[in-house]
């Protein structure tokens, strides 16, 4: 075993792992990478097919990041935010708010945009995102979104005890107040003595929905199914009934367009904002985590693609590609591009003011980390915030998106898979025993963990989320690179389940 291998082995607690398993075999330690590729200490390649945990956007060791925190470290590492401004930070707030408002101009209709006429025509009108609070991942990102929603609530005098609603399967985070809106019983349970009391509400989960009348076919669920949106309907029953006791939710904690630990499931078009309206018609406040979808994972609409003169700058958020404005919006991991531990909660005006008043009423929003607005991942996101918006980024986005579209329908020849689901630059693969049936695999089995072994093996690295596959290329990943990865992930799918003769 290599020395360092021992070394981990000897004092290292990997996160989401049993440590039994993991001490049984020789784990890949990871040396240096370029670009979409990471090379272990014995020099063996992989591709990085989930981006190191969904970070990564522009490849690793980019120069033009590399040379911003070169830059930063000749002047200065870090100094607190307790108390002190810097510039990176100020600069990055300013971009992001800008960014994350002239994205909206894109598809945005007037009923999203407030001037809604009908059935929901008190909902309460929309407010752009003006403020930042820095934190350092996403599960903090989540935690202020939801610390700032429960004072909003209590100090507006809607509601004495603050409720949440979040959606079923969901996650964001591993801090108690992240937990406590999570609905993944193998992760959650445990500590459910520990956590305060939310409700969760179904999820659009289309090729496994109660409702869906549509056999399965050989094609992603959300463009076969057949249904009223009664989804939608469950979600405006679950707001009623807790407005009805007096006690609205303080707050619909979302993850946009598709829940990534959930098991990839993607929302159909039109469901973001049909909830996002409801959370308005009940004076809620609508909480967007773009954790994982955020700084371009969830691609491009087609509209904008074709269009050869688009309105507006390349949507960077998962909201914007519906028109919807959230109330909060937590960002994280791919912020610095994958390099430093950064997040922030965007917020309104109207949130940050009810934390504004005389010093000895203590109306101070009582929360920080030491590393908060930190130097080095303040300009490690701009960098990355550059890229994002230069012309060659968005040209290779868009060339991903197609290709993995592309490569994607071939997946339907193994008969292993149940569903193929993509969203943008987010690829998620369903195994199943039977697809004719959607019949899973017993989590036991571990048909994903067992797939990308094999994966790992042949040099593409990725995670599953139980049955489900995913791919989540860096953005610089080129054709031949995503041919690679699509046939070893076929070549890994038929070794793990050869064909009957
Ligand atoms: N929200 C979402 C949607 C996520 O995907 C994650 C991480 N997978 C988190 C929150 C928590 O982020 P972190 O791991 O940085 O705490």
């Amino acid at each position: 075993m290599h020395p360092l291998a021992k070394l981990d082995h000897q004092f290292v607690w990997h996160p989401f792992t049993q440590m039994r398993d993991w001490l049984q075999r020789e784990p890949i330690v990871i040396a240096r990478g370029k670009g979409a590729v990471l090379w272990d200490v014995n020099d063996k390649e992989y591709l990085d097919a989930n981006a190191s945990i969904w970070t990564n956007i522009h490849g690793h060791c980019h120069p033009k990041i590399n040379a911003a925190i070169r830059r930063q470290l000749g002047r200065l590492e870090h100094s607190s935010a307790l108390g002190l401004a810097n510039e990176p930070a100020s600069t990055l707030a300013a971009r992001l708010i800008h960014t994350v408002e002239a994205g909206h101009q894109w598809s945005v209709s007037p009923q999203a945009r407030g001037g809604a006429k009908g059935k929901h025509s008190k909902r309460r009108p929309d407010a752009p995102l003006t403020k930042v609070f820095y934190s350092d991942n996403g599960s903090t990102a989540v935690e202020v979104a939801l610390k700032l929603a429960h004072e909003f609530a209590r100090r507006t005098g809607f509601s004495k005890k603050p409720k949440f609603l979040s959606l079923q399967g969901a996650y964001h985070g591993d801090t108690v107040g992240a937990v406590s809106v999570g609905h993944i019983d193998l992760f959650h349970k445990a500590y459910a003595g520990l956590v305060f009391q939310t409700d969760k509400v179904m999820s659009p989960y289309c090729y496994r929905c109660p409702f869906n009348r549509a056999r399965p076919e050989r094609g992603d669920a959300r463009d076969y199914r057949q249904c009223h949106w009664e989804c939608v309907d469950v979600v405006e029953k679950s707001f009623a009934s807790q407005t009805k006791k007096g006690n609205p939710y303080a707050a619909f904690v979302v993850e946009p367009m598709i829940q990534g630990a959930a098991g990839m499931i993607p929302q159909p078009a039109g469901w973001l904002r049909r909830v996002a309206e409801i959370t308005r018609s009940h004076h809620s406040l609508f909480v967007a985590d773009e954790v994982m979808i955020g700084f371009g994972r969830a691609g491009f609409p087609e509209s904008w693609m074709a269009s050869s003169n688009p309105p507006c700058p390349a949507p960077l958020f998962a909201v914007q590609h519906e028109g919807v404005q959230p109330d909060m919006m937590a960002i994280a991991k791919g912020m610095t591009g994958g390099y430093l531990p950064m997040a922030a909660t965007l917020t309104t005006q109207a949130i940050f003011d009810q934390f504004l008043g005389d010093y000895e009423e203590f109306k101070t929003f009582f929360h920080g980390h030491s590393y908060t607005a930190n130097q080095l991942a303040s300009v490690a996101s701009l960098a990355s915030m550059d890229l994002l918006d230069s012309p060659a980024s968005i040209q290779s986005r868009m060339r991903l998106q197609r290709h993995m579209k592309t490569l994607a329908r071939d997946l339907w020849t193994l008969p292993q898979v149940g569903d193929v689901r993509q969203v943008g630059l987010v690829l998620g693969i369903e195994l199943v025993k039977d697809w004719t049936k959607r019949e899973s695999f017993p989590l036991a089995e571990r048909a994903g963990m067992r797939v990308c072994d094999v994966m790992a093996r042949r040099g593409v690295l990725s995670r599953p989320i139980g049955n489900v596959l995913l791919i989540m290329p860096p953005y610089c990943t080129t054709a031949k690179q995503l041919q690679t990865l699509f046939s070893v992930l076929q070549d890994a799918i038929a070794e793990v389940f050869p064909a009957r003769k």
